[in-house]
């Protein structure tokens, strides 16, 4: 058994986060052997509850993955509830106390996860707080967590980032974007480094585009109030999408190692082409949805929904094109798009690759009496909801004459493997326990990201769009197609 041993300190204990992904995954992590006697949880939060109350909602949050009582039962002694206001210096000496207490009788050997699943305006003073009450201690490990978003533009997040850095180094603090402990985001490396076939290809001789979409069907649901001022460029853009772009766009690490990739991925950002205002208002587009209709369902107008502003300017769609200047991608667009209220959900990667230099066949037609074009090879990979890649080549249609047709070889992980696999914070929760950092995000490529997208906000600032500008139910505003139609290119979407 490879049984890890730590106090965890929730912060946000009673919350969303911590209910609907936390206790589950630590219960699967426990179900595994990955936790076992040596382990404790402090949930805290403002509500005063007792432990038994605590301990009863762990037990109803792990509910899905049908413990039997005793599971059930042993899993949840092992959490204790401390009600706590962030900001009052006194209660952290009551958390230090039960700390103490829980370490000597877990026998933790002073190893602690200290994890902020709150609103990130608190995590400033809990980190001063951690140090000054002397919570921190010179045994064992002590590891902090961190949830999206880490700032809201690079000045903000450069202040956070101090102030933690003043508290913890770098390589104990592990700023979570929970897409990176998705399988198939960790398979986009195995795909490049482990077949020749893709790697010897993988640059601007051989591929013609690259599309990134992350496409939501739900609208903001009620997150109105976070979201109206947060919008789709800070909240998926800054984070998941460019440390996608990173890890498609990066050169190969020496070795496969947490400093080697991040080393790589940092370059990778840094050659993304920093645009003035005028070409980031050229090469990004913004929507936000307005009512709209798919298959019998009726939507209302993003404007409609509860806690946003009825004249918004938030953005629920953004679409764009990024440029990597450096000898393997130069000239090769990177497309993004990402929205609410789209017409399916689904996460997926595109790799387009060039044509052939001449089309043999193009005297050829089929048998309406069309040319015989090539559709381009493509390499999708398929993040969420269906896992898997597929490839799609031309082959001979079968018949008389010579008339090509796509053909799709399709790998999707069953439903039964993707259900056993862990979920993306179960694997996030036990790189931290190993203190591996690879699959979070560092300052420095936090740091680019956000230097790359505060140009968008700032030049988007300054100007209006006539919102709405998508139904609910499509795939986001004309501009989007137009976006790629500009470049000869449209975006490819197949099911
Ligand atoms: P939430 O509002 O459901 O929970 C917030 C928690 O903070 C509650 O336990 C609340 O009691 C506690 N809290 C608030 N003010 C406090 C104070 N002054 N003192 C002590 N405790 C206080 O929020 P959530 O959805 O769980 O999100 C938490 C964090 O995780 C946020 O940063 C959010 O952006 C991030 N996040 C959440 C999700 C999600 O699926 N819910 C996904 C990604 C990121």
């Amino acid at each position: 058994m490879n049984e890890k041993i730590a106090l965890f300190t929730i912060f946000g204990g009673t919350g969303d986060l911590a209910k609907r992904k936390l206790y589950p995954s630590l219960f699967r992590l426990y179900r595994k052997g990955n936790l076992a006697e040596h382990f404790a949880v402090i949930g805290t939060a403002r509500r005063e509850w007792t432990d038994e109350h605590y301990r009863e909602i762990v037990r109803e949050t792990i509910k899905d993955l049908a413990p039997s009582d005793e599971e059930a039962e042993a899993f949840s002694s092992h959490f204790y509830y401390q009600s706590h206001n962030v900001n009052d210096s006194e209660h952290y000496d009551t958390l230090k106390k039960l700390s103490d207490t829980l370490n000597d009788k877990y026998d933790l050997g002073g190893n602690h996860i200290y994890y902020l699943a709150m609103a990130p305006q608190f995590f400033g003073t809990i980190v001063q707080h951690l140090k000054s009450q002397q919570i921190l201690t010179e045994q064992g490990f002590d590891r902090l967590i961190i949830e999206k978003p880490f700032g809201s533009d690079y000045a903000s997040a450069y202040q956070l980032n101090e102030e933690i850095r003043a508290v913890f180094p770098e390589q104990d603090i592990f700023r979570i974007d929970h897409y990176l402990g998705k399988e198939m985001i960790q398979n986009i490396s195995a795909i490049r480094f482990a077949n020749n076939i893709f790697e010897s290809q993988w640059n601007n001789r051989y591929i013609d585009n690259v599309q990134i979409t992350f496409a939501e069907s739900l609208g903001v649901e009620d997150r109105g109030g976070y979201y109206d001022h947060s919008g789709a460029l800070k909240d998926m853009v800054q984070n998941h999408i460019l440390q996608v772009v990173a890890l498609l766009a990066m050169e190969p690490p020496v070795a496969f190692s947490e400093a080697d990739i991040r080393a790589e991925k940092v370059k990778a950002l840094q050659a993304i082409r920093l645009y003035s205002e005028k070409e980031a208002l050229e090469n990004f587009v913004r929507g936000q949805y307005g009512p709209g209709k798919l298959d019998d369902q009726t939507f209302i107008s993003y404007r409609e929904e509860p806690n946003v502003d009825e004249n918004s300017q938030t953005e629920t769609f953004v679409a764009g094109k990024f440029l990597i200047d450096n000898f393997r991608w130069s000239g090769v667009p990177f497309y993004i798009r990402t929205g609410k209220r789209l017409t399916e959900k689904g996460t997926r990667i595109n790799i387009v690759f060039k044509q052939v230099p001449i089309n043999v066949f193009k005297d050829d037609v089929d048998h309406c009496g069309e040319k015989n074009d090539l559709p381009p090879n493509v390499l999708t990979i398929y993040i969420q909801p269906t896992e898997g890649f597929s490839l799609t080549l031309n082959g001979k249609e079968i018949g008389q004459g010579f008339t090509t047709a796509p053909v799709k070889l399709d790998y999707r992980h069953s439903a039964e493997t993707t259900g056993n696999s862990p979920e993306a914070y179960e694997k996030l929760l036990l790189d931290s326990l190993n203190g591996d950092g690879t699959n979070f995000s560092h300052w420095d490529e936090v740091a680019q990201s956000w230097r790359i997208v505060d140009i968008i906000r700032q030049a988007w600032d300054k100007t209006t769009v006539d919102f709405p500008n998508y139904s609910a139910g499509s795939m986001g505003p004309d501009a989007a197609f137009d976006l790629l139609d500009r470049d000869h290119f449209s975006w490819d979407w197949q099911p």
